[in-house]
């Protein structure tokens, strides 16, 4: 392939990323806003942060190429960001709602893994090492996120399993629902501290 067709290809893939990364800056504050853990909410606000520095060194590659950010819709990130709407939307309360965000979040996170090794890999193979080491940091980011990710959803993974057990017993037990109560509140407060 002629140096100048991977240029091309290179900055359309940046453009999608791009995109990509703005949805997602407006995208992350309903995730947040929807989470029920003190510590996913957090987690989404910080991913929020990272995310505006990272459109930020995109735009620093666009201007050191001399090219617009803008023009492309990046439709893979549309879907997953379409996919997480619905799982707030969803029925779900409580851990186990946070664990369907959990789920969607990693998604997007693997989604952008792969596009920022893509464009790294283009970008060494053109010789932009200054770009290679915005990206690099970006990547670095995107994999820290989804492994702090994986960290939570083991804790809320088993505290959605546990609270269904609640559900069950305050079912099954009505001659003590205020004490079943209690203890749902309890935990809930847990979770919280
Ligand atoms: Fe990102
Ligand atoms: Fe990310």
């Amino acid at each position: 392939m002629p140096q100048n067709d991977l240029r091309e290809l290179y900055i359309d893939e940046l453009k999608d990323l791009y995109n990509a990364e703005s949805q997602l800056v407006k995208a992350l504050p309903k995730m947040a806003k929807a989470a029920n853990s003190d510590e996913l909410r957090t987690g989404f606000e910080e991913h929020l942060e990272q995310t505006k520095e990272q459109v930020q060194r995109l735009e620093q590659i666009f201007e050191m190429l001399g090219e617009s950010p803008k023009g492309k819709k990046c439709k893979g990130m549309e879907g997953l960001i379409e996919e997480g709407s619905e799982m707030i939307d969803e029925d779900f309360d409580g851990s186990v709602k946070d664990a369907g965000l959990i789920g969607a979040a990693q998604r997007v996170e693997h989604y952008e893994i792969a596009g920022y090794g893509t464009v790294i890999a283009f970008a060494e193979t053109l010789g932009e090492k200054e770009h290679v080491n915005l990206l690099e940091k970006t990547l670095q980011e995107e994999k820290e996120t989804d492994e702090k990710l994986t960290e939570l959803s083991e804790q809320i993974n088993s505290q959605a399993t546990s609270e269904a057990e609640d559900y069950e017993e305050a079912e099954q037990s009505e001659t003590e629902p205020t004490l079943k109560k209690q203890q749902t509140t309890s935990r809930s407060k847990r979770r919280v501290a």
